[in-house]
């Protein structure tokens, strides 16, 4: 009831904040307004004639909240599929044995774009 500091939780548990914005979200890793940025923008990658199957992947990723934002902005945390294994990874590079054509460079590619809606920069 009164808890309300928890360590960083590991992955695939639901998150009670939403791991782009930090409003509430549930049941998924992402608050409901995040959560339809993701898909507006997972569809307009995939009308740029994106490989189904690493989109797909992509967005499972997302949904498991296997992704998570890094320290360095633009920058994000990929659990492996084992869950023992993370890797760094941005919208052109990744740290995974498969590097830049793996599906975790366009997950935060996704989700930057999504983070990037949801908090936009002030103008100056
Ligand atoms: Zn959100
Ligand atoms: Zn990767």
């Amino acid at each position: 009831m009164t808890a309300t500091c928890v360590p960083a939780a590991p992955a695939r548990i639901a998150a009670a904040n939403c791991l782009l914005c930090g409003q509430p979200a549930a049941p998924g890793p992402h608050c409901p307004g995040c959560a339809g940025r993701i898909r507006h923008t997972a569809a307009a990658i995939a009308g740029l004639g994106t490989d189904p199957h690493r989109l797909t992947r992509a967005l499972e990723l997302i949904a498991d909240g296997a992704i998570i934002p890094a320290p360095t902005p633009g920058t994000w945390t990929s659990i492996s599929s084992t869950g023992t294994t993370t890797y760094l990874t941005t919208p052109s590079t990744c740290t995974c044995p498969a590097a830049a054509s793996c599906y975790h460079t366009l997950a935060a590619i996704i989700l930057t774009a999504a983070h990037a809606q949801a908090q936009p920069l002030p103008r100056t």
